[in-house]
């Protein structure tokens, strides 16, 4: 007998009907085995309790969003509980904090410290189906936190890992991890398996299929993760380290993110330090500062661009209001148009030309280039956020993605 975690996301457990449709299936996949589920909550709920808190107050307190937030995820662990119950099984349903999920104190989006998940183990040794909410745990202080966006995946990674599980299933609405959001390329195509590092990348530059932290746990504790179907008994993507013949492939993936905005400071002065101080006021407000573009010096001034993630521009740009004047800026832009487009894959390292035939691509649709940076397996272009989807599809034909190139 075998353990499995699988983890259901909030398609899959959107209304009263999916959820019986998940407990059938979590009785027919786990039968024989010992089974935690985890589960995030009901279709956007998330989404919606964020924009209530808004709607009462203009910046929430992380405190009270997390207490606000948690609560999504406890609706499904009840419901499914239940409806596992009415097929006639045992099953119960628990908490992050009552699974012994511990995390960090920062609100919103916190780190995993620990997991004792005893009680989950007592379950499951008395013949329970383990069902665990998502997305929470609690810190030192007893405080309820939330793990980040898609922060279900990272629970269901790590309690795999906790548990020693044989494999960790990740059920979503797409029945794989594709060469491109399917969504927006119809001729993507299933990859059969993923390296993690590969993955991670993907992950981080927009494939928002798995959360990116819930890959680097996954990689660090070796949890072979199967991200498949919900709806369709087929095999999906196997996670997992990297074969040798996964770098044969030059690009495996090209991904888009659309939830970044540039800013950038006008006229700098270009003398030493001025780049240390932009960046330590916006570093100081706890900003994620991403790409970051400098420009030639003219007349003893430079312009200096980046970006960020869209939530955080208010805050980035509080940070430049201050210092602009400090260091003699002439003023700052602001763009919400961009989106990021990245090629991904291990097979960069040793092959080249790859970046040029990238920017071949981009140029054949008049597609300007704003930013470009590099990592040893990817490369990534800011361009106008209207092209996000044109050059997504682009990039996916110039590397033969929907044809050739993709492991057998
Ligand atoms: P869940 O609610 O199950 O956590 P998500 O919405 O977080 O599901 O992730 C699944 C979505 O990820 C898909 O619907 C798809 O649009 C998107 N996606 C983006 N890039 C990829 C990719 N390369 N392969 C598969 N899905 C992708
Ligand atoms: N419900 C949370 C979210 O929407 C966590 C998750 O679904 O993974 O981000
Ligand atoms: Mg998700």
């Amino acid at each position: 007998m075998g353990l499995v975690v699988q983890k259901y996301g909030g398609s899959s457990v959107a209304d009263a009907e999916k959820i019986r449709s998940v407990a059938r299936r979590v009785a027919e996949s786990g039968a024989g085995h010992q089974v935690v589920v985890v589960v995030s909550a009901m279709g956007k709920t998330t989404d919606g309790l964020g924009a209530l808190a808004h709607q009462v107050t203009a910046s929430p307190e992380p405190r009270e969003m997390d207490m606000l937030l948690a609560t999504g995820e406890q609706v499904t662990i009840a419901l499914l509980a239940m409806a596992l119950q009415g097929l006639g099984l045992k099953a119960r349903s628990f908490t992050g904090a009552q699974a012994g999920l511990r995390t960090d104190r920062a609100h919103t989006k916190a780190r995993i410290t620990a997991i004792t998940a005893d009680r989950v183990r007592g379950a499951l040794d008395a013949g329970e189906i383990a069902v665990v909410a998502g997305f929470q745990g609690t810190s030192d202080l007893d405080e309820i936190t939330t793990l980040g966006r898609g922060g279900s995946d990272l629970t269901a990674v790590a309690l795999a890992a906790a548990l020693k599980a044989d494999v960790c299933e990740i059920y979503t609405d797409v029945d794989g991890v594709y060469t491109a959001d399917p969504n927006v390329v119809p001729d993507a195509r299933k990859l059969p398996r993923v390296a993690y590092d590969e993955m991670l990348e993907m992950a981080s530059l927009g494939a928002k299929v798995l959360q990116a932290r819930s890959v680097e746990f996954a990689k660090k504790y070796g949890v072979t993760v199967h991200v498949r179907s919900t709806f369709k008994p087929d095999a999906g993507t196997i996670v997992t380290r990297e074969e040798h013949a996964m770098e044969d492939v030059v690009v495996t993936g090209i991904t888009h993110d659309r939830s970044q905005a540039k800013i950038s400071l006008l006229r700098v002065p270009d003398r030493p330090g001025i780049a240390a101080r932009v960046f330590g006021a916006v570093g100081a407000r706890n900003v994620v500062v991403d790409m970051i573009v400098q420009n030639i010096s003219r007349d003893s001034t430079t312009d200096i661009s980046f970006t960020v993630p869209r939530g955080d521009a208010p805050r980035a740009r509080a940070a430049l209001e201050e210092v602009a004047r400090e260091i003699g800026a002439e003023g700052f832009a602001y763009d919400e148009r961009v989106a990021k487009v990245s090629i991904v894959g291990v097979g960069m390292r040793s092959h080249s030309g790859v970046a040029a035939r990238m920017f071949t691509a981009l140029s054949r649709e008049s597609i300007n280039i704003q930013m470009i940076s590099t990592s040893e397996i990817a490369v990534s272009c800011v361009i106008e956020d209207k092209y996000a989807e044109l050059a997504v599809r682009a990039l996916h034909d110039a590397f033969e993605l929907g044809t050739e190139g993709v492991r057998p």
